[in-house]
């Protein structure tokens, strides 16, 4: 870990993709560090297997064929023990002002995407100990790292972040934790990155240009800003709101099309 590590931010040093301290030699290191110790441990549990028949489902499918899938979208934790990939754009997506998505996220609103399930995986980077669920069926259940039973909320169990709400074929994940090209900055970074991973590839070809990245694949996007694929299409339960959201979306009182529009200033 170097000094730059914690000059900006107190995030743990884990490796992101798209952040400021990207592919830098210390991350590597201690994520390969981090994945020996863990592939000591996984030796040592060897009975456990059967426990572990939920991680060859999706959205988890660790270990499943990788032929032909392309990640499209990388969502992880904030500590970035936890990550999921995305080989599609979402099919709709939404901001929800009910108070249960305050209350759960601690923030004015939760907007989702939805997906599903065949086109989630866990990243090959992110390590599944560190998955907490909580049951969503109105008991409440302690954050517990042995999935509780469907419909349920998907976290990580290390930093608490919020990764996504199963259902039985579809996932609603949270384009906040997805990973996209926020500043000016980052974007001048992923330029600068691909110029050095073209000539490390050059000198380099038979090491493989993804070997420390997981699932990410394709660094980061060369814009800046929230992508479009993601955008809300309308805003739900708005009247329960705590902020107004002035971005011409169309807002529902309650359910989409199941209740009144409103307008952006209505109580
Ligand atoms: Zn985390
Ligand atoms: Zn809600």
């Amino acid at each position: 870990m170097s000094d730059n590590d914690v000059s900006n931010t107190v995030r743990p040093p884990t490796k992101r993709i798209r952040s400021d301290h990207d592919h830098s030699k210390a991350s590597t290191k201690a994520s390969e560090a981090s994945r020996d110790s863990e592939s000591k441990e996984e030796d040592k549990n060897e009975d456990n297997h059967e426990d572990e028949e939920w991680l060859k489902q999706p959205p988890f499918s660790v270990g499943a064929d990788k032929d032909g899938w392309e990640t499209k979208w990388r969502e992880s934790c904030w500590c970035g023990k936890v990550a999921f990939v995305y080989n599609e754009d979402p099919s709709n997506s939404k901001i929800c002002h009910c108070e249960d998505c305050q209350r759960l996220h601690g923030a004015p609103y939760q907007h989702s995407v939805i997906f599903h399930k065949k086109n989630v995986r866990l990243d090959s980077d992110a390590d599944p100990k560190w998955i907490g669920f909580l049951s969503a069926h109105g008991q409440v259940h302690p954050l517990s790292s042995t999935p509780t039973p469907l419909p349920r909320k998907v976290s990580c169990r290390a930093c608490g972040s919020p990764l996504m709400d199963e259902g039985r074929n579809m996932i609603m994940a949270f384009p906040p934790s997805f990973e996209w090209t926020r500043t000016h900055k980052e974007v001048k970074q992923a330029k600068e990155d691909d110029k050095n991973k073209d000539n490390d590839d050059n000198n380099n070809e038979k090491k493989g240009s993804h070997g420390s990245e997981g699932d990410s694949g394709k660094g980061a996007r060369k814009q800046q800003g929230f992508p479009s694929e993601l955008r809300a299409q309308c805003h739900i339960f708005y009247e329960r709101r705590c902020v107004d959201v002035k971005d011409g979306l169309p807002k529902w009182r309650g359910h989409k099309e199941q209740s009144e529009l409103m307008g952006e200033d209505e109580k």
